[in-house]
């Protein structure tokens, strides 16, 4: 066999592995870190994320994906797309204005912050606008400098690609995408040229747009882009770098003007492989083989990675074949050495982006050498797998009956809402336009030492229980002085709303370590989905019959969906997402049945989640948007038609799935909206909303106190647009990260211009 097959990385968690980047930046945010000690430590984290790298073997290290916070981010001010409100003089950009655009400051709001395609992480949207682009530093180019001097590393320097850069961006029209690029053009090809000039080998430019549906048109400006890209920097290797789908226009993006192209085996629902049979590969590219999953943190079945490998290699020689993860592995945890907690059996089961470079490198020598010079690591690898694969609790008889019932399981009503709204209308004899929240209140820093306390084992079970009591009452009591119309209890007890249900139902783990960057220094750690998801008991009814036992008004149950379940946490991927949402639907539905049984019939089901599914491409949507709703309608709706189901969502941008919004068939939906109320009311203006609404009247994420008036003004442009007798009035989202000092005045307000608009609408009534 030919021995040339290396192996390649698309990008390195920045985080490290003590989430020491995190610190770095809090600190120097804080003022406890001078900019000057700020960068060292921030260069030697980098220095060692390379090492690591180095060690592990990679043929080609990434360089310039690490960040201060964004790689968005960093590409925009590189182009010195600064927007004015930064009042940035030009010259190279100051930290200060850096972080200014990520997180404001008190002269000037952030820029927008969005989700990464369908990942969890999110990126600063650059705001292009009248800007004309300059060079303002050349940031892979000190990136390539540093990791050569530093590590003798000679690195890949990693940018994003002018294309998908520019469609990711705001501030001009669709319909100018063209002229954008040519202005850009210039001051991109003068970044690879210094790369050239400084002796640059491969630059990996990414462009995972180009696996979205992409038009006949787009596909034309990327072919001009790149025909230009070629004519000014001959001498450079470009890697064309798609990832999280397959390519749809395989002929087209074989015949570009680049020297490789990285394609994702593993999140295309098979389409590049089979692509890659039926049309072949050019002579004049190389293929990088995203075969190692880089947005799971399983270990790959190398066995299967082997047979994939030997397939490609028929099309493509070894020699123009570069093995690599599926995308960046800044989507994964760092390393697993620190799980010591887990089962060895689920601990074994386990890469994070260190093992996944292991994995690489066995696949290399495998490949190279023959698979007997790595015969140890293999047999091992097959056993750990094989150990999984046998967990009882992956393979419960019950749980897969339940699947296979699924069918005689109804996932609707008895009633269509206009029914049940009589019913309920009778049942509750609410005022109209009620008031409620959202479900958490302030954590206050004793609620966070209390379940601390309880967790170490300082506090007892009984002692926890009395000090969660006392929370839940002094809730109560002061929604009901505020004259709030349905309560909650404040969740108290939840330290996070999928953390939570994860511990108590089974098929989770948790892991000590196992933080992945979600935006700027917020790092979150996903539970892990590991094994076949099953109801054990009660998890929230103690709770809320407590709640309710201390008042006449109505108190919300209140619970984490099946599809914010899944979407926030790694999942298995033996069995279709779709299994798994049915699994954790059907173990919820046994505790919304619980809480009705035990007396509580209102039950809010969240979903902030919903839309974070959802599929790249166009195509998928729809199929996912079914699942899904049907999900939650398994869960939601084995109650009587009196019980009133509420859910809520956090995000405003639905106008593309009313329709699937509207089929959850929730008696009330609560949706965030104080941010885009504009947007958000437009939509309805062209979509008929038809059940119960309440569109956030305040934004819980600022700790300002808006007045009377202001949420006055919100319901009053609400009420245009939807029917009185459906609209309900509450603030945007859980109250949890606020604290009560801010939270009882804006709540007062919001009951006040509640009353106010009663007053209006319904006179006398
Ligand atoms: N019920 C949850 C809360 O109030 C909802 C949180 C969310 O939407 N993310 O905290
Ligand atoms: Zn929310």
């Amino acid at each position: 066999m030919k021995t040339e097959l290396i192996i390649s990385n698309l990008g390195y968690p920045r985080i490290g592995e003590n989430r020491e980047w995190k610190k770095a930046l809090e600190s120097f945010w804080a003022g406890k870190l001078e900019e000057e000690a700020f960068r060292a430590e921030m260069d030697r984290i980098q220095l060692e994320l390379l090492k690591v790298q180095q060690a592990k073997g990679v043929d080609l290290i990434p360089v310039g994906d690490f960040t201060l916070y964004d790689h968005m981010l960093d590409m925009a001010v590189m182009f010195g797309v600064v927007p004015e409100r930064y009042r940035h003089e030009g010259g190279p950009v100051p930290l200060s204005v850096y972080f200014a655009m990520a997180r404001g400051n008190a002269q000037a709001t952030a820029c927008e912050m969005t989700k990464w395609f369908n990942t969890n992480y999110h990126y600063i949207v650059p705001e292009i606008g009248g800007i004309v682009p300059r060079l303002t530093v050349n940031k892979p180019l000190e990136a390539y400098r540093f990791a050569k001097k530093r590590a003798g590393i000679e690195g890949k320097p990693v940018v994003v690609g002018l294309f998908t850069f520019l469609k990711l961006s705001k501030g001009f029209e669709a319909g100018r995408l063209a002229e954008k690029i040519e202005q850009f053009l210039p001051v991109y090809i003068q970044m690879l040229t210094e790369l050239e000039r400084e002796g640059v080998q491969w630059v990996q430019i990414d462009e995972p747009y180009l696996a979205t549906n992409v038009t006949a048109d787009e596909w034309k400006l990327v072919e001009h882009l790149y025909r230009r890209i070629r004519e000014q920097t001959a001498g450079l290797r470009i890697m064309l770098q798609t990832y999280f789908e397959g390519v749809d226009d395989f002929e087209k993006i074989t015949s570009l003007s680049v020297d490789g192209i990285g394609l994702d085996f593993v999140h295309d629902g098979g389409k590049n492989a089979k692509a890659l049979e039926q049309f072949g590969w050019p002579e004049d590219k190389v293929l990088g083989a995203g075969l190692i999953d880089g947005r799971n943190i399983w270990r790959a079945d190398l066995d299967a990675k082997l047979e994939a490998i030997r397939r490609i290699a028929a099309v493509v020689p070894l020699e123009r074949l570069i093995l690599q993860p599926s995308c960046s592995l800044l989507h994964v945890p760092v390393s697993t050495r620190a799980e010591s907690g887990l089962d060895p059996v689920v601990r074994g089961a386990l890469a994070f982006a260190e093992e996944k470079l292991d994995e690489l490198r066995i696949l290399r020598a495998a490949v190279r050498q023959g698979e007997q010079a790595v015969e140890a690591e293999l047999a091992a690898s097959r056993e750990a797998l094989n150990a999984f694969r046998l967990l009882p609790e992956r393979n419960r008889e019950d749980v897969a009956s339940g699947l296979r019932q699924l069918a005689d399981i109804p996932d609707s009503r008895n009633r269509p809402f206009s029914e049940r709204f009589e019913l309920q209308r009778n049942k509750w004899q609410l005022p109209p336009l009620p008031t409620t929240t959202i479900g958490s209140f302030p954590q206050t820093p004793e609620v966070r030492q209390a379940r601390l306390k309880w967790r170490r084992g300082e506090w007892n079970d009984a002692q926890y229980e009395a000090f969660m009591k006392e929370q839940i009452e002094a809730c109560i009591r002061l929604q009901e002085e505020i004259g709030i119309d349905v309560l909650v209890h404040g969740e108290f007890e939840r330290t996070d709303m999928v953390e939570y249900f994860g511990e108590k139902l089974d098929g989770f783990v948790f892991t000590r370590n196992g933080w992945v960057q979600s935006y700027g220094s917020r790092c979150v750690k996903p539970p892990v989905i590991y094994a076949d998801v099953a109801f054990v008991q009660p998890m929230t009814v103690k709770e809320s019959v407590y709640a309710q036992s201390l008042t006449d008004r109505p108190v919300k149950g209140m619970l984490t969906g099946p599809i914010t379940i899944l979407n926030w946490s790694f999942v298995r991927d033996d069995l279709s997402r779709e299994q798994v949402a049915n699994q954790i639907a059907l173990a919820l539905r046994q505790e919304v049945l619980a809480l009705e049984k035990a007396g509580i019939e209102m039950i809010q089901v969240d979903e902030p989640a919903l839309r974070e599914g959802l599929p790249l491409k166009r195509e998928d949507q729809d199929a996912y948007l079914q699942w899904a709703v049907k999900a939650f309608r398994l869960a939601a709706s084995g109650v009587k038609d009196t019980t009133q189901i509420h859910t809520h969502m956090c995000y405003c941008e639905f106008h593309d799935m009313i329709d699937a919004i509207r089929s959850l068939d929730a008696d009330v939906i609560s949706i965030e909206s104080s941010r885009s109320h504009g947007e958000l009311i437009s939509s309805f203006e062209q979509h008929d909303y038809d059940h119960g609404i309440g569109l956030g009247v305040y934004d819980i994420h600022s700790p300002r106190v808006p007045s009377v008036e202001e949420m006055s003004d919100m319901i009053d442009r609400a009420l245009r647009v939807l029917r009185p007798e459906l609209f309900w009035i509450n603030p945007d989202c859980g109250l949890k990260t606020r604290g009560l000092a801010e939270t009882v005045p804006a709540l007062r307000n919001m009951v006040q211009a509640a009353q106010a608009a009663r007053a209006q609408h319904f006179q006398r009534a």
